[in-house]
Parts: C-alpha cells; structure tokens; sequence
C-alpha cells in the first residue's frame, strides 16, 4: 500500500469526459489497495475567463475580490469529481482549501502556504476515503479566500504530499514528463526519464511552466518524490530526484524561453561611482525585479548606457520611477522594448564542463541572431534576443548540445 497525491491539471478535467478519465485512473489506484489524495485545477481556460473578468468589472481590482473569484474554478471540478467517484462506488469527497484548512500568507493573487491541517484527511485517508482537494487555493488568517499564483494548483499538490508524508506527487497533464525544451515548440524535444531537483527549479523560473516553480521549491526542501505523467496514457513520466541518483550527467539538460520580461535602455548616463545604485535602488524600494543588466561605455566615452531587464507587467511602473530620476541623473533619453524573449540554458553539467557558453553564442551567431544582454548563475546561461528568434533560437541550441531526439 502507498500514499500518492495525485494532481490533474486543466486539460485533464477539461469536460466531463476526461473527469471520468481521471475517476477511472483513481478508482484503479483505490483498488489496488492505494490511499489517494487527487488535487485538481479549474478546467482549463476556465482561470482565464475569470481573470478576464476581473479586469473587466473593474481596472484597478481588490486582490481580495480577485481570489475569491479566481478561486471558483477548482470548487467545480473537486466537486465534480468527487460526485463520479462516488458514481463509480468509490468513497469520495471533495475539499475547498479553507475547509481543510489550508492557510496562507494574505499576499492575495500569490499567496503562500504556511501549514495545511492534516488530522482530519489522515482519519478518513485511513479508512479508505479519496480526498478531492481544490488546487490554487487556501485561506488567510483573516479568513479571506486566498490563491497561490498561476499554475499554483501544482504547489498545492507538492504541500499536501509533504504534509502527509506521501511516497509520490503525481503531476498529470497534457504532456507526458518535462522535455529538453517545450514540445510544443521543438519537435525534437526528448522526454527525460530523470531530471534534478535544482535543473527542474531552474527551468520552472525561467519558464518552463510544466511545474509551477514554487511547487519545485517544495519539492526540493521536503525530499517530496515528483512525477510529471501524461493522464492520457499509462507510460511513466519524468521523475524529478535528487542529483546523486543521476548517473550519466550530460552538459545540458533542458532550455527554457520566457516572454515575460521586457528590456529598458537609460542612455547617457554620467559614467561615475554610484550610478547604479540610484538606479536600482529606487526600482528596488517600488518592489520592482530586475532580472538581467547590461552597462556600456557610450560612444563619447564620458557617459555611459545602463540596459536591464524588468518583469513585463512592470514596463509601465519602471519607466515612471526612471522618469522621476532625471533631475538626479541627468540620463539624454530612455527606451524600451517588450518584443524581447530570454533563452536560458541549463545544467548541474555546467559545473564541471568547459566552453558551454561558447558554443551558445556561436549557434546564436550562426543564425544571424543578436544578443542584446547576457546573465549566467552556477547552473544557467541567459540571453536576451528579438522575440522574433525565439523558434529558431530554440531549434539552434536544441542542436548544438545535442539534445535533439533521434
Ligand atoms: P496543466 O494545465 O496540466 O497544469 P500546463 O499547461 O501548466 O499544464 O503545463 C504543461 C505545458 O507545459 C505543456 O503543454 C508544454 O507546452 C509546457 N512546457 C513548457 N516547457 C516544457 C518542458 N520542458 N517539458 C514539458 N512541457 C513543457
Ligand atoms: N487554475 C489555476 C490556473 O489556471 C491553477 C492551476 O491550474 O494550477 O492558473
Ligand atoms: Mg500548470
């Protein structure tokens, strides 16, 4: 007998079709003696029409209001669920993350768990009963509904897997384990069997959004074993596992994309001590990420041209904070560009392999694409190109470090 959480993401309870899809596949693991925890997300595109909503009634919203919106998604589809289940003389009920409760920082819209109250589940997880439980969602402390950020339902199947000391989080969706690189962009993109912890947090930052990165964070600080599966077929999927239990470690394993960022350009920046620092220091305080950043000698040689990255929906809110810096920074102008993507290789491999950005810039090269600004850590090379590229880019590196499936 093993404890598995199970978690359906939106394409895999898309219609009442793939909801008896998904009762059949937990109704197997009931009988082969299994206690089963399903989390599941809205159906999909569901979330998106309601965020659509939102905006929609109104332009500068109360994130409370959004949450408790957003959150009626995965209360249809537990409910659903747990009702088939019980069509399929399985003992099911379904779970709103403020009924277990599951409780949250009050950052509505991208809220944090801080503890989930297992008493009760483990009572009825013990006598055989299926737990349906609403992904994306948990509750304040002042009992304001609250959500866990796009794709958050993930996080939510990883916290319940380490707060019931389950033997596996099983992660179904469309797909069926995480590729090199978004198979839905490269064709040749090939499965991995086994993927770290750290490479698997990486790509989930850098976009890869198969798992949402905090789900992986989790994951990784509670030793929770992950699966990524396909809820349409029975193959395994990709196990995400610690770094010791690879054995043949390639350079790379995996290239993420993220159109999320957009790129700002300070010009004519007096070159002095200090500079920066009034730069980003003031986006800082406005509680504004910058990601990459790039500093180039302008062509008189006295000033000096400050390019960076910031994230996307922040465009607007960064440009008014460096507007208000002109009569401390004296800067001749600012531009901006939001056709911009950020290709990222990654690799524990990096670490004890020569010339693997090297030959990154050369493949880039080689297709006539321009690098506009470059960021490296310990496991990753990023770089900034025109959207445009992204196809081709991903296709070239896919290449170079021979990833392509044969
Ligand atoms: P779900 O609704 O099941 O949570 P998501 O849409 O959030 O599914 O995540 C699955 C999608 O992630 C896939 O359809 C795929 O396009 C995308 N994806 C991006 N990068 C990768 C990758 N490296 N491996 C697998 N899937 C990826
Ligand atoms: N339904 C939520 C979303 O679309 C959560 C999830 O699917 O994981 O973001
Ligand atoms: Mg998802």
């Amino acid at each position: 007998m093993a404890r598995i959480v199970k978690k359906f993401g939106g394409t895999s309870v898309a219609d009442m079709d793939r909801i008896r899809n998904v009762a059949t596949k937990v109704k197997r693991a009931v009988d082969a003696g299994d206690q089963v925890v399903v989390v599941v997300s809205a159906m999909s595109g569901v979330t998106n029409q309601l965020v659509a909503w939102v905006s929609e009634a109104s332009n500068i919203y109360d994130a409370r209001e959004y949450d408790s919106v957003v959150a009626t998604g995965e209360q249809v589809t537990s409910g659903l669920l747990a009702l088939t289940l019980q069509g399929m003389g399985v003992d099911a009920r379904s779970w709103l993350g403020w009924q277990v409760p599951v409780r949250t920082s009050s950052a509505h819209g991208s809220a944090r768990i801080l503890e989930i109250e297992t008493a009760e589940l483990e009572k009825r997880l013990s006598a055989g009963q299926v737990a349906v439980i609403a992904g994306f969602q948990g509750i304040a402390q002042d009992g304001r509904i609250t959500t866990l950020g796009r794709g958050g339902s993930d996080t939510t199947a990883v916290a319940f897997a380490a707060a019931l000391n389950a033997d596996r989080c099983d992660i179904y969706t469309d797909v069926d384990g995480v590729y090199t690189t978004d198979p839905r962009i490269v064709a040749k993109a090939r499965k991995l069997d086994k993927i770290t912890y750290e490479e698997m947090l990486e790509m989930a930052s850098l976009g890869a959004k198969v798992l949402q990165t905090r789900s992986v964070e989790l994951a990784m600080r509670f030793k929770v074993p992950v699966q990524v599966r396909s809820s349409f077929s029975d193959e395994p999927g990709t196990m995400v596992v610690d770094e010791d239990q690879i054995v043949e470690q390639a350079d790379i394993s995996g290239i993420a994309y993220t159109s999320d960022e957009a790129k700002i350009t300070v010009r004519g920046v007096a070159d002095r001590p200090g500079v920066s620092a009034s730069i980003f220091g003031p986006l800082a305080e406005a509680s504004i990420n910058v990601d990459m950043i790039v500093q180039n000698v302008a062509a008189d040689g006295k000033t000096t041209d400050l390019t960076f990255t910031v994230p996307r929906a922040d465009l607007a809110r960064s440009v008014k904070v460096i507007e208000g810096l002109q009569g401390e920074l004296d800067y001749r102008a600012i531009s901006t560009d939001s056709d911009v993507v950020k290709v990222s290789v990654i690799g524990v491999g990096m670490r004890s392999h020569a010339g693997i950005a090297s030959r990154m810039f050369t493949a880039l090269a080689d297709e006539g694409i321009n690098i506009q600004v470059i960021s490296t850590s310990e496991i990753k090379i990023s770089v900034l190109i025109a959207s445009k590229y992204t196809e081709l880019a991903l296709r070239a590196l896919h290449s170079a470090y021979q990833l392509d499936a044969t």
